[in-house]
């Protein structure tokens, strides 16, 4: 009974359809899921260039992913190519409508007008993200010498308590923002958080100084990875530090 009434609807079918003359399911085509690492194509630092204007990007001398596992590929590359590459972008047009364009930064951040909102987020966003991206290197971590290493004995009594101190301010900072290791007018080390994209040239801060270290708080700079646990993030970043370039820093600050 069941072959008869299969006969007669392929009968029907053939009839109206000819669906079936061939068995279709032999022409099903598999189509193959993208792997991994077609999913997540990371890019190279070396692509990423500024619209011309007055400030580039610093270099990042490094590939997105040497920094894994303490700052991920992803985050990395969305930080560097795009936010960090908008600020500069945004940067460069708000000062090609003013008579600043040639002023070097530092001198532009001084006498910043607070009230200039967009100006103040992407002048304190591209000369932040600068500074952040410079002293970050995959072979960090050693401590200080030289120089820097007595400035830090000096103002905060050893590395480790300033280890402590930088920490504490980091981990305490409300939201979005940053934390920083700045020298001051007096060439003394400070210790201090900005809101937002501000920093300690500008006017009114806290601390008024040279920043020569900063760590992103910004939830951008750490949550694929960490997600809400900053801590750990913050922890982290002093697996990244190239001390090197931050004495540099250090050696330039207190020179002017
Ligand atoms: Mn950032």
């Amino acid at each position: 009974m069941k072959k008869i009434l299969t006969l007669v609807s392929c009968a029907l079918l053939v009839i109206t359809t000819g669906a079936c003359k061939r068995k279709k399911y032999t022409e099903v085509v598999e189509v193959p899921l993208p792997s991994v690492e077609e999913k997540l194509t990371i890019g190279s630092p070396d692509d990423v260039k500024a619209e011309s204007g007055a400030f580039e990007l610093v270099e990042l001398p490094f590939r997105y992913d040497a920094l894994a596992p303490n700052i991920d590929a992803q985050t990395m590359e969305i930080h560097y190519s795009r936010q960090y590459l908008t600020f500069t972008n945004n940067l460069n047009k708000a000062l090609s409508r003013t008579d600043s364009e040639n002023t070097p930064i530092k001198d532009i951040l001084k006498k910043l007008d607070l009230s200039n909102t967009e100006l103040r987020n992407n002048l304190g966003g591209y000369y932040n993200h600068s500074l952040y991206f410079e002293v970050l290197t995959p072979k960090g971590g050693a401590a200080p010498a030289d120089t820097l290493a007595s400035a830090i004995n000096r103002d905060f009594g050893s590395f480790d308590d300033f280890k402590v101190q930088f920490r504490d301010a980091a981990n305490k900072q409300f939201g979005s923002g940053w934390a920083w290791l700045v020298v001051d007018a007096s060439g003394k080390l400070q210790i201090t958080n900005t809101q937002n994209q501000d920093n300690p040239l500008m006017p009114r801060s806290e601390v008024s100084g040279t920043p020569i270290l900063g760590i992103d708080l910004w939830e951008h700079a750490y949550y694929l990875n960490y997600q809400n646990n900053r801590k750990k993030y913050i922890e982290n970043f002093f697996r990244l530090i190239n001390w090197k370039k931050v004495e540099e820093n250090f050696e330039n600050a207190i020179e002017k």
